[in-house]
């Protein structure tokens, strides 16, 4: 009755960790420099599976370098990053895959200008993911309905407000089914009128049971959507916690000091 010969030993082990324990998104001891500046200082992060983890700072505090290196927009001199449990590839077919699967909305939407807002959500599935045409119109009009700008999918960018073109930045990220998305600040660039429409399609994807990191110094969003928040400063995680306990009771002078110039 032990055929089972990797589960038993597995088992006698205990160590092996089950896909549910398991980070989604784990930096260990990451350090990055820029020539001189050192921005990024002894990063320690685990997001679990339908985590929600909010990242806050000071601007200059490193947020974004952070980002950026968790797919590979920037390298790292030393530390690890594992996504999903497996280290970061270095180049190739193997670090496309990894980008693939995380998919990232920048402050700048950087929709493809002369493509039609559908063509920019369809343009990686069938390049990168080899799809039919017809299904990733299927999909891509599904994700443009469940960012709610369905209708505008035959425009071009430059006809849309800032915060539909946001929307559609989300679900091109969408499209690729990446296992988590990483928001840089995604509102800071909208008139404010715009900056719930975003959060809300956030908020939704956050529910939904997407893994995400954001940085945002939305509070509201913050509070409501997120299970652990981080703040950074000088390259530097100095707290982490849950919402309450970073808003209501921060431990360090700089998280009091930031936090009073932005509530
Ligand atoms: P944040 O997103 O928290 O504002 P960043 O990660 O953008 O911080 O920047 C962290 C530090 O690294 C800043 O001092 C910034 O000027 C510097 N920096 C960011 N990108 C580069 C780069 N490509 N080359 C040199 N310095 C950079
Ligand atoms: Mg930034």
């Amino acid at each position: 009755e032990h055929m089972d010969t990797g589960q038993a030993s597995a088992g006698k082990t205990s160590a092996v960790p089950t896909e549910n324990d398991r980070p989604l998104v784990e930096l260990s001891h990451v350090e990055k420099h820029f020539g001189k500046l050192h921005v990024l200082k002894d990063i320690n992060l685990k997001v679990n599976k339908g985590e929600v983890l909010v990242v806050v700072g000071p601007s200059g505090s490193g947020k974004s370098t952070m980002c950026r290196t968790i797919n590979r927009l920037e390298t790292i001199d030393s530390g690890t990053i594992r996504i999903d449990g497996q280290p970061l590839p270095q180049e190739g077919k193997e670090l496309a895959n990894l980008r693939a699967e995380v998919g990232m909305v920048f402050q700048q939407f950087n929709l493809f200008a002369n493509k039609t807002i559908l063509e920019n959500v369809t343009l990686a599935p069938v390049k990168v993911r080899h799809m039919s045409k017809k299904d990733a119109d299927d999909l891509g009009m599904d994700l443009l309905a469940r960012v709610g700008v369905e209708s505008q999918a035959a425009k071009m960018p430059s006809q849309l407000s800032g915060g539909q073109q946001q929307r559609v930045a989300i679900a091109r990220a969408l499209a690729m089914q990446p296992k988590i998305m990483l928001f840089d600040e995604p509102t800071s660039a909208l008139d404010p009128e715009m900056v719930n429409e975003v959060l809300d399609v956030m908020m939704k994807l956050a529910s939904e049971g997407m893994t995400m990191i954001c940085v945002t110094h939305e509070m509201g969003f913050a509070r409501k959507a997120a299970d652990h928040v981080v703040f950074m400063a000088d390259g530097r995680i100095l707290e982490k916690g849950t919402p309450e306990q970073f808003f209501d009771h921060p431990q360090t002078d700089r998280a009091k000091d930031f936090l009073s110039k932005i509530l």
